[in-house]
C-alpha cells in the first residue's frame, strides 16, 4: 500500500474526551492517557495475557495504536486521540497523520501514538523509533530535542512549546494500570501514582537485532524497571 493509498484515521475518537490546555504539563498529560486506557483496554483482545509464560497469546492478543495530536492554535489547544488502528499480538502500526473533525491539517500537530502492551511489557525498540517525521533520525546520537525535529512550526501553548512523546498503556494481572511515555531524547517516564508526577526510569536507544528477529532495547543506567505503584 502507498501512503497515499492508506486511510488517514480520523480523530477526536469520541470514546475519549480532548484536554485542553493548560494541563500543568509540556508533553501527554496523564489525564489523557487514563481516559485513552479506559477505551483501548475495552477493546476485542487488549488485554490477552498468557500470564504464566508472560507472552501475549497469538491470534487472541491485540495491540491497538491511536495517534495523539494537538489541534487549536497558540491560545487554544487540545489534546487529542484518533480513532485506534488493530495491529496483531506483538506490534499495530501508527499513523503519523490525522484528520481532525474540528480543525485543518495546518491546525493540527502529530505528537506521537500511543498503544496497548500485553503483559504490561515496557516500549520495544520499535516503539523507541517511531517518530512523526522523517527528516529526525533517532538511532544517530541524540541532541537534547524534545521539541520538533526538522519542523520549523512546533505547536505552541502560549509560550510554551509542545514535547514529542508517544505513550503506552497496560494491565498488570492484578488489574492495575501502567502508564510510560518516552521522548525523541530516549528518556522514558512512569506515572507513579504515589508520587502523582512523571518518574524518569532510563535513557533508552533501540537495540540490536537478535536470533528472534526482535530486539531490547539498550538503556541506562540499566534495563528498565518498571515502578511497582
Ligand atoms: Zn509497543
Amino acid at each position: 500500500m502507498t501512503p497515499q493509498d492508506a486511510p488517514v484515521p480520523r480523530g477526536p475518537w469520541s470514546e475519549v474526551p480532548t484536554v485542553e490546555m493548560p494541563t500543568g504539563d509540556t508533553s501527554i498529560p496523564i489525564s489523557l492517557l487514563r481516559d485513552v486506557a479506559d477505551a483501548l483496554l475495552k477493546l476485542p483482545g487488549a488485554k490477552v495475557c498468557d500470564w504464566a509464560a508472560q507472552q501475549p497469546i497469538v491470534g487472541l492478543s491485540t495491540e491497538y495504536c491511536s495517534t495523539v495530536y494537538v489541534a487549536g492554535d497558540g491560545d487554544s489547544l487540545s489534546w487529542r486521540v484518533s480513532e485506534p488502528v488493530a495491529g496483531n499480538h506483538k506490534t499495530c502500526r501508527p499513523f503519523f497523520a490525522v484528520k481532525d473533525d474540528d480543525y485543518p491539517p495546518s491546525q493540527v500537530w502529530v505528537v506521537g501514538y500511543v498503544h496497548n502492551h500485553l503483559c504490561a511489557a515496557p516500549p520495544s525498540s520499535d516503539d523507541l523509533s517511531a517518530w512523526p517525521t522523517d527528516v529526525f533520525d533517532p538511532f544517530v546520537a541524540m541532541a537534547e530535542v524534545r521539541l520538533w525535529p526538522g519542523n520549523p512550526a512546533p505547536a505552541r501553548y502560549k509560550n510554551t512549546p509542545i514535547e514529542l512523546a508517544s505513550a503506552l498503556v497496560a494491565e498488570r494481572q492484578d488489574g492495575t494500570r501502567i502508564f510510560l511515555r518516552w521522548f525523541p531524547t530516549g528518556e522514558v517516564q512512569q506515572w507513579s501514582n504515589a508520587k502523582s508526577r512523571w518518574v524518569t526510569l532510563g535513557t533508552c536507544a533501540p537495540g540490536n537485532l537478535t536470533g528472534h528477529g526482535m530486539t531490547v532495547p539498550r538503556c541506562r543506567p540499566g534495563s528498565l524497571q518498571l515502578l511497582s505503584k
